[in-house]
């Protein structure tokens, strides 16, 4: 396969990013399921801006810089805060219905760490609008291929081809891909575009998709991609719990509407870990809170209590979660929904500059899978569907500014991956064991609540198990399962280096050895 563009993944960033690359020359996107399994798809609470004449830029800004701990790039914080209300636009003129009020104005909700109102939504669905709009948006441009269940194994560097030294500048030229069918072939392009979103899977206990498996960092880092920040996971506070349910969000916003925190005494806590934001505090002090709560009383969850507002405003402006918890029994306006932190957000990621641009030539990296530097040691609400078209927008601005050399044509050499001699794996226990081993670990040693000891004992459990991996992918044929799970480890084991490297408590690292001297820093 050859184009002009390879995209790696169908969500925001990768569809938005598919739009405008599709002026300049054909687009391949590849995407490892169906289109629409996608984290974006299942974004409730909205998408951040200054959309209101009562809001700012500077107070965006300081919320933005207050939730990073000190460690956001200030610059890019700017660049993204400022180009947001334009990029909204853009996605409405896409399409995408956002809830207005009736004197036609954005309905803009709140959340933890905002100042102001200024999340834009499609009630609890404002994702799958988003996801909505953009694949009939791309369904309708000829020069764009996507490729579904098509998974990237690899990104093929020049050094590949040509054996050249690994510490040379990489220059990307393409990726190896696995079909459904289990078939490797090479996707060529002048330029790839990682936008494979999160890292949640490799969480015991997480909101996101089953697709968050961290690829994106994992073939950068195999690549010789710089990555950053990986010690900075977020964990929502408020997943719902429930047996039969799996990885269902309370968004963020019902704490905007006044939902209250309660312990099983039936007890508000968060007065006394958070005294003045209760609630409405960021999400890595939320978590913490019910953390620690959980483990002081031994309980396996708090509850949210939103009932005060009613069934006739609740079925409004929470549809999807209204109806999800009734059909497990909880009529959310008679009674609290039963909820858990999980692994929710990556702040880290793929190095990029302010074009996108990651430290191998001609690949660049867009959304979740990315640090661009805004998040900084926490991302605030609402800011990464933002993030995400900014930024495409910036990729697009480069490569249509330097076409002339990005656009020559690559080298290519094919290679046959369909000759293979290695057998089929006759066991997927060996797989799925090692997958269930690797989110334990993370969840019980590397999770919300640090300590150096535990963090050294993941490191060795983590080494074992990716040893195994390697021995496994030596002797069988590889498949779409065992890829992940490799990736994955790599991903666990980067998270855990980078929270043994940083010696301090900050943002959403807490580690117990070295607390923090000063929240508010
Ligand atoms: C439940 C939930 C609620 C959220 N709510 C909000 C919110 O209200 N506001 C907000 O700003 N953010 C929210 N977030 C975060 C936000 O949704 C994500 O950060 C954002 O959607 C990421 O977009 P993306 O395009 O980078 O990745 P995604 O939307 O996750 O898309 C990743 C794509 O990459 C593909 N892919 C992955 N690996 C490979 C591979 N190896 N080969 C081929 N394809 C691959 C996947 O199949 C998928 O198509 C929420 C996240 C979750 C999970």
């Amino acid at each position: 396969m050859k184009s002009d563009f390879l995209i790696i993944g169908s969500g925001i960033a990768g569809l938005s990013f598919a739009l405008k690359a599709s002026r300049l020359g054909t687009v391949s996107v590849i995407t490892k399921k169906e289109e629409v399994d996608t984290a974006t798809n299942l974004a409730q609470g909205g998408i951040a801006a200054v959309l209101d004449f009562e809001d700012s830029f500077e107070s965006h800004i300081k919320d933005t810089i207050d939730a990073g701990a000190g460690l956001c790039d200030e610059d890019v914080v700017q660049m993204v805060v400022k180009n947001g209300p334009v990029r909204i636009s853009e996605l409405m003129e896409l399409g995408v219905k956002f809830v207005k009020e009736k004197d036609g104005k954005l309905s803009l909700g709140k959340e933890g760490g905002h100042s102001k109102r200024r999340v834009a939504h499609a009630y609890d669905l404002t994702g799958r609008e988003i996801e909505r709009a953009l694949v009939e948006s791309v369904e309708k441009i000829s020069n764009i291929a996507l490729f579904e269940n098509h998974m990237c194994v690899d990104l093929i560097t020049e050094s590949d081809l040509d054996k050249k030294e690994k510490n040379e500048q990489q220059k990307c030229v393409g990726a190896y891909v696995i079909d459904e069918c289990g078939d490797v072939t090479q996707f060529f392009a002048k330029i790839v575009v990682l936008c494979t979103g999160g890292t949640g899977k490799v969480y015991l206990y997480t909101s996101n998709p089953d697709i968050a498996t961290g690829d994106g960092v994992a073939v950068a880092h195999r690549a010789g991609a710089e990555i950053n920040n990986m010690e900075f996971v977020q964990f929502h506070p408020t997943c719902l719990y429930h047996h039969n349910a799996k990885n269902f969000l309370i968004s963020e916003a019902v704490r905007g509407e006044g939902a209250i925190l309660i312990n099983k005494d039936n007890q508000r806590f968060m007065e006394k870990y958070e005294p003045e934001q209760l609630e409405l505090a960021t999400r890595d002090k939320v978590a913490r809170a019910i953390d620690t709560e959980m483990k002081r009383s031994g309980v396996d969850c708090v509850y949210l209590d939103i009932s005060h507002k009613g069934k006739e405003f609740l079925q409004k402006r929470f549809p999807t979660i209204y109806e999800k918890c009734l059909s497990l029994g909880i009529d959310i306006s008679e009674r609290p929904i039963p909820v858990v932190p999980a692994a929710h957000y990556l702040c880290g990621g793929v190095t990029t500059d302010i074009h996108g641009r990651t430290t191998v030539g001609n690949l660049f990296a867009l959304g979740e899978t990315s640090c661009t530097g805004l998040h900084g040691g926490n991302r605030l609400a609402s800011n990464s569907l933002l993030e995400a078209i900014v930024y495409a927008e910036n990729v697009y601005r480069y490569c249509e500014k330097n076409w002339r050399t990005l656009g020559k044509e690559q080298k290519h050499k094919e290679y046959d991956y369909k000759k293979t001699d290695k057998e089929q794996i006759d066991e997927e226990i060996l797989i799925n064991h090692n997958w269930d081993v690797i989110r334990r670990v993370m969840w019980n040693y590397v999770g919300i609540v640090r300590k150096e000891s535990r963090l050294i004992l993941a490191k060795q459990r983590i080494a074992e198990v990716r040893k195994e991996i390697n021995e496994i992918l030596k002797k069988y044929k590889i498949t779409p399962n065992m890829l992940e799970l490799r990736n994955i480890s790599l991903v666990a084991s980067l998270i855990i280096d980078a929270s043994l490297a940083r010696k301090e408590s900050k943002g959403l690292h807490y580690i117990i050895d070295y607390p923090a001297i000063d929240d508010s820093q």
